[in-house]
């Protein structure tokens, strides 16, 4: 069950890097986390201080790792990037740590994964700028006090839950991103195609825009999907007619949901009844990670309406019964 949303292959990412916004001018929507990031970075500035650790959470694709480069540019310093499940032993980060310069950004996706000695070490890294190093094994084990340089840690995680209290408490200030507007992710393709040289018509911004399930990164990849049907297809333009055939080949219902999406709500109608169901009993009827169906498709859905959470499980809404053409049950929620 590889679904598009989910998944991408290696020159996807290399065109992701050409897309991703530079500055903090050219980064779309999040109108209040832009605020609220650009008062913490320039007050630290103005102060000569450290800026604060900055912890940022949200479903994937919504710009997490775009914001931690542009802090890293708008304080003029270099950023290191690495992720929880990278940092398996405490070694791992105390490496990565004493390698940093002072004032740089070091930028940890998917923090909620690190391993616990690891996140440990991070606690007296991001207080006091030290670590711990510990030599040798039993009662002759010393630990070896290390200086850092100061530097900034930004979190990112899909699972802002699964951090425990005492790294949360470390984050000076934390950001929830949502889910763009339509109109958002119109100006996010619009700027895409201009970078790559996609002749897209206005109408086919908004369809684009309209399907992207409030993702950045999925609009910039629809956007790619549609340029190869209208170069091949078509006469290259991306107009409304178009998107739509396009979409329609790679699976792309009107509200952007994508086969996997689309395997959860049947799953959850057809094999439970609309619900109430587990998460991961969920996971099982579609052959995926319940990791994925939580993190990837599941705050979607919850944002579109189609699906609720229920203290008994997941249930599915009387629109996502509407969205399969199948009548609800009466029981089914609003
Ligand atoms: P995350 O780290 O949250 O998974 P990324 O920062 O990697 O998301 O964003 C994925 C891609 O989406 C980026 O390469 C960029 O092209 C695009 N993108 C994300 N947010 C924005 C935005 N606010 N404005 C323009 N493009 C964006």
């Amino acid at each position: 069950g590889v679904s598009l949303a989910a998944h991408q292959n290696p020159s996807d990412q290399d065109v992701e890097m050409t897309l991703r916004p530079r500055k903090l001018s050219e980064f779309v929507g999040q109108a209040r986390v832009r605020e609220q990031l650009e008062l913490v970075l320039h007050g630290a500035l103005k102060r000569g201080d450290q800026p604060d650790h900055v912890l940022f959470s949200g479903p994937p694709g919504l710009g997490k790792t775009s914001l931690s480069m542009i802090i890293a540019t708008e304080l003029g310093t270099s950023i290191r990037v690495t992720s929880g499940p990278a940092l398996e032993r405490p070694g791992d980060l105390a490496a990565m740590l004493s390698n940093l310069s002072e004032g740089d950004v070091l930028f940890i996706d998917e923090i909620h994964r690190i391993a616990r000695p690891a996140e440990e070490m991070l606690y007296l890294a991001m207080e006091d700028y030290r670590v711990d190093i510990v030599v040798g094994k039993g009662p002759g084990a010393t630990s070896i006090p290390l200086e850092l340089a100061p530097f900034t840690l930004v979190g990112a995680t899909t699972r802002s839950g699964a951090l425990t209290g005492p790294l949360r408490d470390r984050f000076g200030f934390t950001a929830h991103m949502e889910f763009y507007a339509p109109e958002e992710l119109e100006l996010v393709v619009r700027r895409s195609a201009g970078i790559l040289g996609v002749d897209l018509r206005d109408d086919g911004a908004v369809e684009i825009a309209g399907r992207s399930r409030g993702t950045p990164r999925i609009a910039n990849r629809l956007l790619r999907r549609v340029r190869d049907f209208a170069e091949v297809r078509a006469d290259g333009a991306v107009t409304r007619e178009v998107a739509r055939a396009a979409l329609e080949v790679y699976d792309v219902d009107e509200l952007g949901l994508d086969r996997l999406d689309r395997a959860v709500l049947s799953a959850l109608i057809n094999s439970f009844r609309g619900g109430p169901v587990g998460i991961s009993t969920l996971a099982v009827a579609v052959g995926e990670e319940a990791t994925t169906v939580e993190e990837v498709c599941e705050p979607y859905l919850v944002r579109a309406g189609l699906l609720a959470r229920t203290p008994r499980g997941r249930v599915a809404t009387a629109a996502a019964w509407h969205h399969l053409g199948l009548v609800p049950p009466e029981h089914a929620p609003g």
